[in-house]
């Protein structure tokens, strides 16, 4: 599997992305979706760079914002709930928390 094709999917036909912030993590991109219906209270949908899982953060859970060059950044780590590796991410970067 390529790193390329790591992209969290639509959570409804209704839903609409956005914006689509790109991660990195030792090299591995991995595209999120950001979905902000109210200001203030988004929901990222996550794809996990170790093992492929799908998560969600929201926005009640873990504040997190997208500067203006579309960089993600989550004011906490935050754990993937399947191989419940600990990751931060600042600026786009994620690294081992
Ligand atoms: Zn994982």
């Amino acid at each position: 599997m390529t790193a390329a094709a790591l992209a969290a999917p639509a959570i409804g036909a209704d839903a609409r992305a956005k914006s689509h912030p790109i991660v990195t993590y030792k090299g591995i991109r991995a595209e999120w979706d950001l979905y902000e219906d109210v200001p203030g209270l988004g929901a990222l949908h996550t794809v996990c760079p170790r093992c492929a899982q799908f998560g969600l953060i929201t926005q009640g859970n873990k504040r997190f914002h997208v500067d203006d060059r579309g960089r993600l950044s989550i004011d906490e780590p935050f754990r993937c709930d399947y191989c419940h590796w600990r990751f931060g991410l600042k600026d786009g970067q994620l690294l081992d928390a």
